[in-house]
């Protein structure tokens, strides 16, 4: 195909494959039962494997592995149960070992797939090719000393899996669209905490171009080390356009390690691609070999949470929400715990739903505060809700005054509480029949346009009743009322 001059763009397209490393949140590292935790002082949680002392041996740590099955299943991959480690060796001030332990021919998972929906609507399904587990290395410190480098060894040893995507991503939505659903999946399956700022998700991009319509890949350059979503894309948009030049300029692409600069949003070279024999892999001997039987595999499975996409379409299909909704639920484990609480003991579940994710979720907000602190318990959610479809109490009084009273006496009698602050419907007809008179004659004129026909009217005076019984009292009721008095 030839090129036009001006925009050789549309003749190529992107190719890409991701590397997602998400750190765990075990309690502690992979091989050693130093603390795993962020944000502790320097060299603080470190002890004779982390150093790397001789003689020092690791031992793996078992909730590292369950959690990496876990992602692995969601991730629709073959879980292999004879799996080891391997180790990568180099040198590097903040890996005093001298090699770092991966897993490197045989990784825990293999040959799974994701499936991530693109603004369109459209669906794409991307291949796993594997998840292998690692160990992280410790950080080097450059900028704290102009003549000396520190080494902190706290993150030497906590523990990392790495999602190796195929390379099926044809665009940088397509790339954020999966790594958003990585980092929905790993926070739903309590794997991680998915925080790209923190650095719990990092992600390399391997980027190629190829002209359209043909199959064959191009030449792969790897962008390191992109810590947010948005420098994801702009990683990608900018490679994709600088290679696009070198080939339109006659040039050729050469497979390289790249930088990318937030700054300035573009990338540079940082080493050429080392090839893996570089590396020296081989088993490593201090560890044996992970056996993972069927009957742990199966406790796995059968401990696994619904996953976000199939929570959502349970959500649609039984209580008619939309999907942004449902999402909502789906995306939020202790929301949808919560929900199912009160679920049972509430007959308007629609109404649920519509508190939950509309004012309660704004008192939530406001608060800022999550729902597992929130200070009324299901079932009192519930006794409320119930109140409302009894016609004991009106719907706005119900979440305007009831609902902050239950927050203030925690465990109260949810509908003693709603007596005690006379913000029942009084069973007084007579009271509501005199405020409908009152607000009839008050209205004479609009009165003679409902007979007339302009049946619009009928809201202003149910709105004033209303407002004369102080909101004690049911729309319904007064509405039937004033039909009656107009006949
Ligand atoms: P290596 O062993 O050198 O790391 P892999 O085969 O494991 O290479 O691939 C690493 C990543 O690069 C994978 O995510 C893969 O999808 C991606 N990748 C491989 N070839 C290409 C290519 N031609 N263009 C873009 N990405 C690629
Ligand atoms: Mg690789």
């Amino acid at each position: 195909m030839p090129l036009t001059e001006t925009s050789p763009h549309h003749h190529f397209e992107l190719v890409s494959g991701l590397e997602i490393h998400v750190q765990l949140n075990t309690n502690t590292k992979i091989f050693s039962s130093d603390s795993a935790s962020f944000g502790s002082l320097p060299n603080q949680n470190i002890s004779t494997v982390s150093l790397a002392l001789p003689g020092a041996l690791p031992k793996l740590n078992k909730e590292v592995v369950a959690k990496a099955i876990r992602i692995g299943l969601a991730l629709n991959c073959k879980i292999n149960q004879v799996n080891h480690f391997d180790r990568k060796n180099y040198f590097y001030a903040d890996l005093p070992k001298g090699y770092q332990i991966t897993q490197d021919n045989q990784p825990i998972c293999v040959n799974g797939f994701l499936e991530v929906e693109l603004s369109d609507g459209s669906l794409k399904k991307i291949g796993i090719n594997r998840i292998h587990l690692e160990e992280d290395a410790g950080k080097s410190i450059h900028d704290q000393d102009a003549q000396y480098s520190f080494v902190d060894l706290n993150r030497a040893g906590v523990p990392l899996i790495e999602i190796v995507t195929e390379p099926d991503i044809r665009s940088a939505e397509e790339a954020s669209a999966l790594l958003s659903e990585i980092r929905k999946l790993v926070r739903h399956l309590d794997v991680s905490d998915g925080n790209m700022e923190e650095g719990s998700l990092r992600c390399d991009a391997n980027i190629s171009i190829r002209e359209r319509g043909t199959t064959a890949f191009g030449i792969r350059c790897e962008v390191k080390n992109l810590n947010s979503m948005r420098n994801v894309r702009r990683a990608m948009e900018f490679e994709f356009g600088r290679q696009v030049e070198v080939i339109a300029n006659g040039g050729e692409i050469i497979q390289s390690t790249l930088n990318f600069d937030a700054d300035k949003g573009t990338t540079s070279p940082m080493r050429t691609k080392e090839e893996a024999n570089d590396y020296r892999y081989f088993s490593d001997p201090d560890l044996q070999p992970v056996y993972i039987s069927d009957e742990w595999l199966a406790e796995i499975k059968s401990a696994m949470p619904a996953l976000p996409a199939e929570i959502s379409r349970l959500m649609i299909e039984e209580f008619g929400i939309s999907k942004a909704d449902a999402a909502l639920f789906a995306e939020d484990l202790n929301l949808l715990k919560y929900f199912n609480e009160a679920l049972p003991a509430v007959r308007l579940k629609k109404n649920l739903i519509n508190w939950l994710i509309g004012p309660i979720r704004a008192a939530l907000n406001e608060k800022g505060i999550s729902i597992d602190n929130y200070k009324i318990k299901p079932e009192q959610l519930a006794a409320a809700l119930n109140l409302v479809d009894d016609k004991k109490i009106n719907q706005q009084i119900a979440i305007q005054q009831l609902l902050p009273a239950v927050e203030e006496h925690e465990n109260a009698d949810v509908s003693a509480l709603a007596a005690d602050l006379n913000l029942l419907i009084s069973g007084d007809g007579n009271e509501i029949e005199g405020f409908v008179d009152e607000v009839l004659n008050k209205y004479p004129q609009q009165v003679e346009a409902y007979k007339k026909g302009k049946k619009g009217v009928l809201g202003l005076f149910v709105g004033d009743v209303m407002k004369l019984a102080k909101g004690k009292a049911d729309a319904k009721k007064i509405n039937e009322l004033i039909l009656e008095k107009l006949k």
